[in-house]
């Protein structure tokens, strides 16, 4: 039985058969057997960061994903992916999320995300530098991060002061990056950095790409950054002091290099979507079923609508948000810019995963608390979605942009 009346195109469903497949394989059977390192975040995290042991087996499924032809799938067939587009994207991430809930995060690494691997934004590093950087990219020994924010420029992220100055043929980065995620792992920063001064002033340009090594002389991770209580994150404050950049390390065209930055928070648009609807849904099944077992007063706690009725608004507004993330999704594969529909589908889809969440929470009373559950670790992550790759003001704000400028469909 399905709730939604388009169905997937036959390759999208095979990929969705594969992941499953991959999941029960090499993810499932990796949490069972590693069930403390993986739960408990005393032995998961080892000084603020992902622990030696259990980044070991997130590599393991990275590779093993990679093998299996699942890693790079969204990647441009250019340079080596299967260049599936953005439905096949947020189909086979939401059933991922959906699958694997908050407890089985390993199976989180099984497609690269686009700002950690193989994605669109790297297709356009020069072509010297596709020889020397993207084998060990494709195949997921090395990893990437995505430096955009700066302490001084998020939301407005055309502000950022990092900059690279001409250097012979290549070019010297000094400035600092913060909130980067995948920072204290990555092998190489994705960094943006203005290298015209003048246009960049106005607002017309003058911000450019760049790959970075983490091995650079000049490169250091200055602080990592722990949020919402955890023993642990996945960001940091990047500083660059004199980095080289030679001429490969460029990606896109000089100068252009805020249109890169846009077209990765667009990936990072859908696949929030994903998560959500993937997280939420996942979590109602999982009230629905605690609901019908759990006694108060002589009756199963589902004889209350003080209890359902708040599980049926969200499994209203997941829904909604599943067909909205599949619409903006078609759209955008059919050529669309579809930005307007890409910001309300990413704004409702987190908005409604949070609501989920917490009213999933309340359904269970006190072992919805339990780490056990994995629901508030499900709660933060979707909570942080709230503001990373365009808070929810911002995507009002670009929705109001349009509206106001005649683009007025619904
Ligand atoms: C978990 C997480 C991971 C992240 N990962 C990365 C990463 O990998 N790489 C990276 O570059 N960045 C990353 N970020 C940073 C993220 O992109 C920024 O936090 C985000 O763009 C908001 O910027 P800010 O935090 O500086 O908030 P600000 O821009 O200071 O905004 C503060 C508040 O004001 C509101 N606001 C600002 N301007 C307006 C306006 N014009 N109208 C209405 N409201 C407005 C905002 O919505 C927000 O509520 C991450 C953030 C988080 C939380």
């Amino acid at each position: 039985m399905s709730a939604i009346a388009m169905d997937y195109p036959e390759d999208i469903r095979a990929i969705l058969e594969g992941v499953e497949g991959f999941l029960r394989r090499e993810v499932f059977p990796r949490h069972e057997k590693h069930e403390q390192l993986l739960s408990d975040s005393s032995k998961k995290y080892a000084g603020g960061i992902l622990s030696p042991d259990a980044s070991a087996l997130v590599a393991e499924v990275r590779l093993a994903a990679a093998k299996a032809g699942f890693y790079a799938m969204c990647a441009p067939q250019e340079i080596g992916g299967a260049g599936m587009g953005l439905l096949a994207n947020f189909a086979a991430w939401e059933r991922i999320y959906h699958l694997c809930g908050a407890r089985n995060w390993l199976g989180h690494h099984m497609i690269s995300h686009w700002a950690k691997g193989p994605s669109p934004v790297i297709a356009e590093l020069a072509e010297a530098g596709k020889a020397k950087y993207l084998p060990k990219i494709m195949s997921g020994e090395h990893t990437l991060c995505f430096g955009l924010s700066e302490p001084g420029a998020g939301s407005d992220a055309a502000g950022i002061q990092t900059r690279a100055t001409p250097d012979g043929d290549g070019w010297r980065l000094n400035g600092g990056k913060i909130w980067t995620t995948n920072s204290p792992h990555a092998d190489h920063v994705v960094v943006f950095a203005i290298t015209d001064p003048e246009r960049a002033q106005a607002r017309a340009g003058g911000i450019s790409c760049f790959l970075v090594p983490t091995h650079s002389p000049g490169f250091s991770r200055d602080k990592i950054i722990k949020m919402w209580g955890s023993a642990g994150t996945d960001e940091a404050i990047l500083h660059f002091d004199e980095v080289r950049i030679e001429p490969d390390q460029l990606i896109g065209t000089l100068h252009k290099g805020f249109a890169t930055a846009m077209l990765g928070v667009g990936l990072g648009r859908i696949y929030n979507c994903a998560r959500a609807v993937g997280l939420g849904r996942w979590a109602l099944e999982m009230a629905f079923d605690y609901v019908k077992v759990r006694k108060t007063f002589g009756k199963a706690i589902a004889e209350y609508q003080g209890v359902t009725f708040p599980l049926a608004s969200s499994a209203m507004e997941i829904h909604a948000a599943h067909l909205m993330s599949l619409n903006v999704a078609r759209l955008k594969d059919g050529g669309q810019r579809a930005d307007k529909e890409l910001a309300m589908a990413k704004a409702f889809a987190v908005e409604a995963g949070v609501r989920a969440i917490d009213r999933v929470i309340q359904a269970h009373g006190a072992i919805g608390m339990t780490n056990e559950m994995g629901l508030t670790d499900a709660f933060v992550t979707l909570r942080k979605i709230n503001v990373a790759d365009g808070t929810n003001e911002i995507l009002r704000r670009l929705v109001v942009k349009e509206m106001l400028a005649g683009n007025v469909d619904l």
